[in-house]
């Protein structure tokens, strides 16, 4: 059997989901200014026009359809031995957590991590007889450059009244975590919570357990989840029994030894991209000083560097240890990885110069390459 890993050069699919003006911009009588160009992934948002490689809701293709088209190839690259990432991107209130399930609504999750789960189970449960499979979860948040673990378990615990339902919720733990980067250069997270998970309820629980710690391990909830990066990774680790194959009669006949395969699966919540804040206590706008994230910042010189074709044909220096969430997505972007961004807007003329910059940025990450090994 060939066992020399094979390399596919792979861009970044970028797809743009936009969410339906909620109440809230509805009673302050805003308009759509978003307009999806008929049977194209395309909008036109002013004079400016942007393609990407999908365009969901507001007329666009149904956001239904999402996880079928952008997601669902990565998770079969996963028993391929791919690493993969899905980044959520957008300003604060634009459907970054509700389109990936990162928050805690009314004790169910809906987006697009649980069909995750679901389709990785559905999977396992049909190759489970050739293939010993080992899942690892761990979900950990980045916060003013400090990554603080959502899954402690041995931290303090609280109970707390969520939604009407009580619950155990973790205090986010006060061990360091650091992120390494070993001689092949895997990244790894030292010193976060792994915890190993047999079944589909059990890596739910992890999810939830961490999306209630997020929203509430803060006094200033809003601001907190606002601002930092949720990073919920699932690594499958498989041992699959070869076989040579009678040519005869199909048949597996000689035992062939083991094929050990190990990837990652990092599906991220953003900061928002929002550069400074809107309104202050009093109602007044107060100004707070331009608050721009690092972690979205560096994000931003990465693709930047990857993104211009010149400067890579240099190969110029990419910045990823400008911040710790470049140097977590390291092999994300520009590496080994399928990855798709989801852009997420709001289609509210309000929100019109937000929504500009991000389908600005979005567009650029269409123009990275990534360069897949499979991690045998
Ligand atoms: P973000 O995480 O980007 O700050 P949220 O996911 O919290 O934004 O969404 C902001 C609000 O908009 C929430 O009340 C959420 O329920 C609602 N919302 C977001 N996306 C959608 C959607 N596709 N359909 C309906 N409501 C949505
Ligand atoms: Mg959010």
């Amino acid at each position: 059997m060939e066992m020399t890993p094979s390399s596919e050069i792979c861009s970044v699919k970028v797809a743009l989901h936009i969410r339906p003006l909620i109440a809230d911009e509805r009673l302050q009588g805003c308009k759509d200014c978003v307009s999806v160009v008929p049977r194209l992934p395309q909008v036109q948002i002013g004079t400016h026009s942007f393609t990407f490689d999908h365009v969901y809701g507001n007329g666009g293709a149904e956001p239904s359809a999402m996880f079928e088209q952008c997601v669902a190839p990565l998770v079969d690259g996963l028993f391929q031995g791919y690493n993969a990432t899905v980044l959520a991107y957008g300003q604060t209130g634009s459907g970054k957590t509700y389109t990936m399930g990162t928050g805690f609504k009314d004790g169910c999750h809906t987006g697009l991590i649980p069909q995750v789960m679901g389709a990785l189970f559905n999977k396992i449960e049909t190759l489970k007889h050739q293939t010993e499979f080992q899942l690892h979860v761990s979900f950990i948040e980045i916060l003013r450059e400090e990554v603080r673990d959502l899954l402690d378990s041995a931290s303090e615990s609280k109970s707390v009244v969520a939604n009407g339902h009580a619950g155990k919720v973790a205090v986010p733990g006060k061990s360091p975590i650091q992120i390494r980067e070993a001689s092949n250069g895997v990244i790894t997270l030292a010193g976060s919570t792994e915890v190993a998970v047999s079944t589909l309820q059990e890596m739910a629980a992890c999810l939830e357990q961490g999306s209630l710690c997020r929203a509430t391990g803060s006094t200033n909830m809003n601001n907190q989840s606002s601002r930092s990066h949720a990073i919920f990774t699932i690594t499958l680790e498989q041992m699959r029994k070869l076989h040579s194959v009678s040519p005869v009669n199909d048949t597996p006949d000689e035992d062939m030894g083991e094929e050990y395969f190990c990837a990652k699966l990092h599906l991220v919540d953003l900061a928002g991209s929002e550069r400074a804040k809107r309104t202050g206590t009093d109602g007044l706008r107060l100004k707070e000083g331009i608050h721009i994230n690092k972690g979205l910042l560096a994000l931003g010189n990465v693709i930047s560097a990857l993104g211009d074709e010149k400067k890579r044909k240099e190969g110029m220096h990419v910045p990823y240890r400008d911040s710790k969430l470049t140097r977590l997505l390291q092999d994300s972007l520009g590496g080994n990885s399928k990855t798709v961004m989801i852009a997420c807007i709001s289609p509210a003329d309000i929100n019109a110069e937000e929504t500009l910059n991000t389908l600005k940025y979005a567009n650029r990450a269409r123009n990275i390459q990534n360069k897949l090994v499979a991690n045998r």
